[in-house]
């Protein structure tokens, strides 16, 4: 997973600027962790990630010059889309690509997380199934007309 990130800081990383005295590759390193950090919660978090692209050009725009400004945003863009596109082909074992159980999104009654295994197409338990059909009609459509 992390061929991502580094693809993106590989792209980048002859145009950050290092403002810093005495910390010659502080930015880099920076820019790197916050490339980690978005793939990272890509893979473990999607249901609640909702702009990934937005929220890293967010988080390192300001270790570029204005004049990159835009290709930061294009390369953000296409590898982060690379990485969704590739986690969305993996067979959906009830594990994350770290291993972890994935859970119904759901909380419960005391503010715990569901424990229950998720359906792949929303994320939620067989209990769990009318909180999808809130936010998103089409699944209600199709769980309908099932
Ligand atoms: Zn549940």
């Amino acid at each position: 997973m992390y061929r991502f990130s580094r693809a993106i800081y590989r792209e980048l990383s002859a145009e950050i600027i290092e403002d810093n005295p005495g910390q010659p590759y502080l930015n880099h390193e920076r820019v790197l962790r916050a490339c980690e950090a978005a793939v990272e919660r890509l893979a473990t978090d999607r249901h609640y990630f909702a702009k990934p692209a937005r929220t890293l050009f967010a988080d390192i725009r300001t270790y570029f010059p204005i004049s990159s400004q835009g290709r930061v945003w294009r390369i953000v863009e296409r590898y982060l889309t690379f990485a969704d596109e590739f986690l969305r082909t993996q067979p959906k074992s009830g594990f994350d690509m770290y291993g972890n159980p994935i859970l119904c999104r759901a909380s419960t009654r005391k503010g715990n997380q569901c424990q229950r295994a998720p359906l792949p197409h929303n994320g939620y338990c067989p209990s769990h199934q009318h909180l999808a059909e809130t936010e998103n009609f089409h699944d209600f459509d199709e769980l309908a007309a099932a």
